[in-house]
């Protein structure tokens, strides 16, 4: 942020989950940067004190919690080292989320559990345990991933997006109960974006998909990060229950 201007997002505390790496990292580094305080999110803590360091490096201000978003104590423990240390929680942005694919035939329970439990479960943990004090504060921003594939489907991957169907459900559902509190709640439907999450497809679906993007290249974090730092914003106040999709025309 230069100076001589407000940052956009200037002492907001806000929660990403899923930070440490892909998607979420980038929304952190972008968060910060419009002046938020940025608490990053995941299971490795690791990787997720490598990504404070660099945030913090470049001048942002973030920290570092471990959640595991599938587990109500770890949320409800991570939730509370936000609130002890910051008073309140402005922003959560869900966005952790794994993939277990297979076709339906040849899924295991596991693997639709795991999925299940994580994207779609962790985002009703996540969202219960901040909208407590997002109530209280009478605002908040709630953005959750959700992806192209929970409204178009895709073979292989019935688990996931099942999960990402259900954040579309839950997202709107929450939306209109919370409204009148001044909290809202929208969804972010990427495309496909090159993080660790894509990087296992093969070359011949690659270029399939490629084929069907009419802006001619695959996503990047920072594209997907553009549209939650806006969801955040006061510039998005009157915008709620949506799902935005950042997939450069796949699905226009
Ligand atoms: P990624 O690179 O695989 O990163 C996933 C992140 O989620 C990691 O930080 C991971 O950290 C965290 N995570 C996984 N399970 C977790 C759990 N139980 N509790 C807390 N954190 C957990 O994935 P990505 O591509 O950035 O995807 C981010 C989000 O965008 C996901 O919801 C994904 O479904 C969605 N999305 C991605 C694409 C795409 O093309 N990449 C497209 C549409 C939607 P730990 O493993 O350390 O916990």
């Amino acid at each position: 942020m230069s100076g001589g201007q407000t940052a956009a997002l200037a002492d907001k505390v806000m929660l990403v989950t899923g930070a440490s790496r892909g998607i979420g990292r980038a929304v952190a580094s972008t968060l910060a940067d419009q002046g938020a305080v940025v608490v990053l999110a995941a299971r490795d803590t690791g990787r997720l004190d490598a990504a404070v360091g660099e945030i913090t490096t470049a001048g942002g201000r973030a920290e570092a919690v471990a959640i595991d978003v599938a587990d109500r104590a770890s949320v409800e423990a991570a939730l509370k080292r936000v609130l002890d240390a910051h008073g309140r929680i402005d922003g959560l942005v869900n966005n952790a989320g794994v993939t277990r694919d297979n076709l339906v035939l040849r899924m295991k329970d596991e693997d639709w559990q795991a999925v299940l439990s994580t994207n779609l479960t962790g985002v009703f943990l996540c969202t219960q345990a901040a909208l407590k004090p997002m109530i209280k504060q009478r605002s908040g921003r709630i953005v959750n991933i959700t992806s192209v594939v929970g409204l178009i489907g895709n073979a292989g991957q019935a688990n996931y997006a099942a999960s990402k169907a259900g954040v579309v459900g839950f997202t709107k559902s929450v939306a209109r109960e919370v409204a009148s509190r001044g909290i809202t709640v929208n969804a972010v439907a990427p495309g496909f974006v090159e993080t660790d999450m894509t990087a296992a497809m093969t070359d011949k679906a690659r270029e399939a998909v490629l084929a069907a993007i009419p802006m001619g290249r695959v996503g990047r974090p920072e594209d997907i990060a553009g549209a939650v730092a806006f969801l955040v914003s006061d510039a998005a106040g009157y915008l709620t229950g949506q799902v935005l999709g950042v997939d450069g025309g796949f699905r226009m």
